[in-house]
């Protein structure tokens, strides 16, 4: 398999993050693939890259790069966020389209991989630029996408706000008024507990790991990175579960409180734009290195490669017992080699963080059927789908003899559910 694995990353060497996201894949599967679909599934069926021009408060016009990697689209419409940030690029796009497809795939909901976005940073942006911003990214985005076709929806610096900008602009462009976006405001077709859905989906997860090995999450010290959609709302869930939610982060740095942080306090503070550095409820720590706090659990909700093999030595020797990524992989490679040989559990967050995919399935569903499902209904499938992706990825480690190993287990269930679709289409 070494040699498909090498043409691919021939073409474009420089693509470390999609390099290792599809190294990963590739040996933990070693010799359970088939050739040809490894081959499919190494190649993304089709990348769109556009310029964004839009006018500046200035009236000066600025450029950005806008993308969608149409990853595969075997086991039905393409879905996958959209980030705004300043880090966007291809080699991003496509290593965080590749996990969407396996991602995607383990939720049992019938969806294709994609992702897209952009390197336009919102942070620093008046309400009227995000506006133009959005208008301009949909006025290409839109000849690309459609309800049966490709259905983006939020990820980092695009919340429900930004969704409801490019909703507009789609519904002018095309008279259409299809769910051609998820995570969009309840008003017009958005799904109670979306936004909830990610973070709430990780504990879900969370809670089967410990149930299996016969241990309650009551009591248990968490600490979270990040402190935006998925890491608010997985402490949210964690406090609500009766655990303690002990540190948080942000770019500045992190909060911590031994007794447990006001979670509710936390969030209305970013929501006003802040950083962790102005909030005053909690002993702020200027370092990035939250990993250092002594935890039971870890859940690193921020962004890729934010928890280092340095990271990983901080959490074993302080005791911390299970890392499951709300974040899409938030661990190095060596981070997750060093896990690998640890007794710490680990779930990836192809299966962790797919919480949020499934209820954008969720929210396809009742745009199609033209109905709206409540929150309490939506959680209770949310619930089911965590409890089978979890059932699904311990079964198929345990298949090849490595119980507990969830990204073996997590690869392969997924793997045999696109490859199934991906031969029967003929597509080989
Ligand atoms: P948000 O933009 O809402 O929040 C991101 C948070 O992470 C912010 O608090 C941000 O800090 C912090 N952060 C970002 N980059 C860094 C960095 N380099 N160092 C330290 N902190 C950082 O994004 P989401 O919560 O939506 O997404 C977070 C992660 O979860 C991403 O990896 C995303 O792909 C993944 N994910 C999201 C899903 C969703 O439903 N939203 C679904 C599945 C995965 P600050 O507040 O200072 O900007």
């Amino acid at each position: 398999m070494n040699h498909i694995l090498e043409a691919v990353h021939s073409k474009a060497p420089h693509e470390t993050q999609f390099i290792n996201a599809t190294n990963e894949f590739v040996s933990s599967l070693e010799g359970l693939v088939d050739e040809s679909v490894l081959n499919v599934l190494l190649n993304p069926e089709r990348i769109i890259q556009f310029s964004v021009p839009w006018l500046d408060r200035d009236g000066k016009t600025q450029i950005n790069t806008g993308y969608r990697v149409q990853y595969n689209g075997a086991m039905g419409p393409y879905k996958g966020g959209l980030r705004f940030d300043a880090s966007v690029n291809l080699d991003i796009m496509k290593f965080l389209a590749f996990e969407q497809t396996f991602k995607n795939a383990l939720t049992g909901i019938p969806m294709g991989g994609a992702k897209g976005g952009s390197d336009f940073n919102p942070k620093d942006k008046t309400e009227a630029e995000i506006l133009t911003f959005c208008q301009s990214f949909m006025t290409e985005l839109h000849n690309h996408i459609g309800a049966r076709i490709d259905v983006p929806a939020g990820d980092m610096g695009v919340g429900a706000r930004e969704i409801g900008y490019l909703y507009g602009q789609y519904r002018r462009l095309t008279h259409s008024n299809e769910g051609v976006l998820t995570g969009k405001d309840v008003s017009f077709g958005g799904a109670l507990g979306r936004p909830e859905a990610t973070g709430y989906g990780l504990l879900y997860i969370v809670e089967e790991l410990l149930k299996d090995l016969e241990v309650s999450i009551e009591d248990k010290v968490v600490i979270v990175s990040g402190s935006g959609n998925v890491a608010i709302h997985a402490a949210h869930k964690a406090v609500s579960m009766g655990a303690r939610v002990v540190a948080m982060s942000d770019r500045s740095g992190y909060v911590y409180d031994e007794n447990g942080l006001d979670i509710s306090d936390i969030q209305k503070h970013k929501q006003k734009g802040n950083s962790l550095k102005e909030y005053e409820g909690a002993k702020y720590i200027y370092d990035h290195r939250i990993w250092n706090v002594p935890c039971d659990i870890a859940l690193p909700c921020a962004t890729q490669n934010e928890i280092n093999e340095h990271d990983v030595k901080a959490l074993v020797i302080n005791g911390c017992k299970v890392i499951a990524e709300g974040a899409n992989r938030p661990l190095t490679p060596e981070a997750v080699d060093l896990v690998a040989i640890s007794d710490v559990y680990y779930i990836p967050g192809k299966a962790a963080n797919a919480g949020g995919v499934a209820v954008s399935g969720l929210e396809m569903s009742q745009n199609a059927q033209m109905r709206r499902f409540s929150f309490e209904e939506v959680d209770v499938e949310l619930k089911n789908i965590m409890k089978r992706i979890y059932t699904d990825i311990k079964e198929s480690s345990e298949s090849q003899g490595q119980p507990y190993n969830f990204i073996l287990g997590a690869n392969l269930s997924a793997y045999q559910k696109i490859a199934r679709s991906i031969k029967l289409q003929g597509v080989l």
